[in-house]
């Protein structure tokens, strides 16, 4: 077709990357008319939950001042709940993002003299400040709070004898992140956290077990709290807001720890009681009602980047072939020249910012400089299509998201051209 190849090339990709894209495609057809199932699916399973809990039009208007009897905030938390199949939830514009949803779901279930253990490895990089493994002004350590970790097995395997060994009296609560973060060790399927969190609550049954959900949300049939989670937490510019939430952040789960937060989120003695939606709510149903769609289509881009890049010899986890449990995609690329052309690639794919060229920068909560392509309508969105990667061995690129499947297969396009030109 004209107009397919020639708006193409006006774009500035080649007939060779065309062509070459076109038959990866083609390749991929199984792959994604399981993903359009699971889209299918997890959209039913959303306003399911939607028509449930009675959302109805006056829930997408919301309070302001101190917000009390704010329907729409409640009824949107009823809805978190049953989409999750959790008691209860806190889903808040007052949430400013995954790290402070997950902060406060640990201190607010963790007391002075408790320890937090991570079975699987090194929690993501924000955290750290959170917990204290690097120094930080209010971390968990500071409050006494102790921490332990159990690295996964070479093979990726959890250590299970490592695990009962650092289980003890104090041991209360047991942080599992999902996805990989800025690893590149597998990400977890909900089937895993789900044997993982069955030995734990053999060794004693009373541990709180929290998962780190960001960016696994709608990407298989079932969540982590259908598999044991006491608790998931997760962002709403990552998947559940479905690229519309502006801000907010998420924690679903038992009622007993849902509270706990509340009163860490807002005061002892107010907990879910306060907190103004303002004008958020709207955007907070209609994204999580859009999430499975554009996390469907997330998955098709992330595949896509594995299948171009395996195809041209770098290192891709996952591979194009295996299955996904979150839809963030690490490319090694070996080189801060490659890992910057990728980004630049992504970035010049954007509605927003695509004149803008994204240098590496030293972020707050990460421990080397990064490179950030992500020409988003919600500022650090990335859910939209985003790429990030630390510059730092084994210089691996981390992309993400795309709310539509034709603008993340663009953006991939123009990645893989600016990473070919450097060779
Ligand atoms: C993004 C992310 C976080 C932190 O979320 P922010 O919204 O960036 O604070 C935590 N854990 C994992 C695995 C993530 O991907």
């Amino acid at each position: 077709m004209m107009e397919y190849k020639e708006i193409y090339n006006k774009l500035g990709i080649t007939d060779e990357t065309l062509d070459k894209s076109e038959k990866m495609i083609s390749d991929l057809k199984d792959r994604f008319d399981k993903i359009d199932r699971l889209c299918e699916v997890n959209q039913l399973k959303v306003i399911q939950a939607m028509q449930d809990s009675r959302v109805s039009e006056a829930c997408l208007s919301g309070t302001t001042g101190y917000g009390y009897n704010d329907i729409g905030r409640d009824t949107l938390e009823d809805v978190y709940a049953a989409v999750f199949k959790t008691e209860a939830a806190l889903v808040r514009p007052q949430i400013t993002c995954g790290t402070h949803a997950l902060a406060i779901a640990l201190m607010g279930n963790l007391r002075p003299g408790d320890e937090l253990l991570s079975p699987v490895g090194k929690p993501y990089d924000t955290l750290e400040e959170v917990i204290g493994i690097r120094p930080g002004r209010g971390s968990l350590s500071e409050y006494g709070i102790t921490y332990s970790q159990v690295d996964l097995k070479s093979d990726g395997s959890f250590d299970y004898d490592g695990i009962r060994k650092a289980v003890n009296e104090r041991t209360k609560l047991v942080t599992i992140q999902r996805s990989k973060g800025y690893q590149t060790r597998k990400t977890l399927s909900v089937d895993e956290i789900g044997e993982l969190i069955a030995f734990i609550k053999g060794i004693r049954s009373d541990i709180i077990c929290m998962v780190d959900n960001c960016y696994g949300e709608f990407t298989e049939y079932k969540e982590p709290s259908e598999a044991g989670a006491d608790m998931c937490v997760g962002s709403l510019i990552k998947n559940p807001g479905g690229g519309l939430a502006p801000i907010g952040g998420y924690i679903v789960g038992t009622k007993e720890c849902i509270e706990n937060a509340a009163v860490r989120l807002t005061t002892p003695g107010l907990g879910k009681e306060v907190g103004a939606s303002l004008d958020v709510l709207r955007s907070l149903y209609q994204g999580l009602f859009l999430a499975p769609s554009v996390t469907a289509s997330a998955l098709k881009n992330a595949i896509f980047a594995a299948k171009m890049f395996e195809d041209a010899g770098y290192a891709v986890v996952p591979d194009a072939s295996e299955q996904r449990h979150d839809i963030i995609q690490a490319v090694t690329l070996g080189s801060p020249e490659k890992v910057i052309a990728f980004c630049r690639g992504i970035q010049s794919a954007a509605p927003v910012d695509g004149h803008v060229t994204p240098e590496p920068w030293d972020m707050p909560g990460y421990d080397a400089p990064v490179i950030m392509a992500a020409g988003a309508f919600i500022s650090g969105s990335s859910i939209e299509l985003s790429a990030d990667g630390p510059i730092k061995e084994p210089y691996a690129v981390y992309f993400q998201g795309g709310l539509t499947w034709a603008h993340g297969k663009f953006g991939i396009m123009k990645a893989y051209q600016m990473v070919k030109d450097t060779e």
